[in-house]
């Protein structure tokens, strides 16, 4: 984060708390009155829930050991979701404790944590909660936005400059599936842009965890669209699904390692940057 940090989250976390009245933080455009305890598409008031937190290495590897936070609640409602009975229900987690957490994220460093990973759920929808944190914590932190980056101009604007590396997860390569997958049917449009336009702002990662059967509908598309419009982005194709237990649009098979080891060929063949 920048050595402003601090005054800049705090006042950004207001101005953001301030348009809940009518929330438009992300493209559901809700308009609800979150400050008047009305709940959106995300499933939130204005106030802020945390599930989990946790050391992991499980990220990219140039992000491990990595501090996670998971925020409840989000604009999307992927088939495959892990954590999908939070996002169901997020007003079964507690309210995030702001001062609880800084001395956790302060507790998690000393542990050796060389990232702050802060996802969801979906991040977007509790952005202010997100500054409030930024705004008690070493502002020498490195933060990771780890985000499905379904959001508006005001959320993207709130970030600059205290976020150091977007994780971006690219989830689908066409409208269509994004709409039987993930629900949402302005998808791609959105995305695209606010990948590109956090290039300028910090460090990017564009993950993709592949899913079987959807090489030349998602894989090929996302792929080509990189290499032409985000060349020297870094690209982390994750072979890591697994099928929900009950029966969803989703793939119900496990990735089969020709996807994986196809989709890292094409990746490769478009000099695609790579990481694991
Ligand atoms: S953040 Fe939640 S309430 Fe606000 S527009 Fe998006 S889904 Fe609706």
């Amino acid at each position: 984060m920048d050595p402003k940090a601090h005054s800049k989250a705090a006042r950004r976390a207001g101005q953001i708390r301030r348009s809940l009245q009518s929330c438009q933080l992300c493209p559901r455009a809700c308009k609800v009155n979150r400050l008047a305890c009305q709940i959106g598409y995300c499933g939130l008031d204005a106030r802020v829930r945390t599930f989990r937190e946790m050391l992991f290495d499980g990220e990219e590897s140039m992000l491990n050991p990595s501090h996670q936070i998971y925020l409840a609640g989000c604009n999307l409602k992927c088939s495959f979701c892990s954590v999908e009975e939070w996002n169901r229900q997020p007003q079964a987690a507690p309210v995030m404790d702001i001062q609880a957490l800084a001395a956790a994220v302060d507790l998690r460093r000393r542990q050796g944590a060389r990232t702050l990973n802060i996802l969801g759920g979906e991040p977007a929808v509790s952005v202010h909660g997100v500054l409030e944190l930024l705004a008690t914590i070493d502002p020498s932190t490195t933060v990771v936005w780890n985000s499905n980056m379904y959001y508006n101009t005001e959320v993207a604007e709130a970030l600059k400059g205290l976020v150091d590396i977007y994780l971006a997860d690219l989830k689908c390569g066409n409208d269509q599936c994004a709409m039987s997958l993930l629900g949402v049917p302005d998808y791609l449009c959105v995305v695209k842009q606010n990948i590109l336009q956090a290039r300028p702002a910090g460090t990017v990662i564009v993950r993709h965890l592949l899913l079987p059967g959807h090489m030349d509908c998602c894989v090929r598309p996302i792929l080509a669209w990189l290499a032409e419009q985000a060349p020297g982005v870094m690209v982390s194709l994750r072979g890591t699904y697994v099928p929900p237990a009950v029966g969803t649009a989703a793939p119900a098979v496990y990735l089969d390692p020709q996807e994986l080891a196809l989709a890292q060929s094409m990746a490769s063949d478009l000099g695609l940057r790579l990481i694991q």
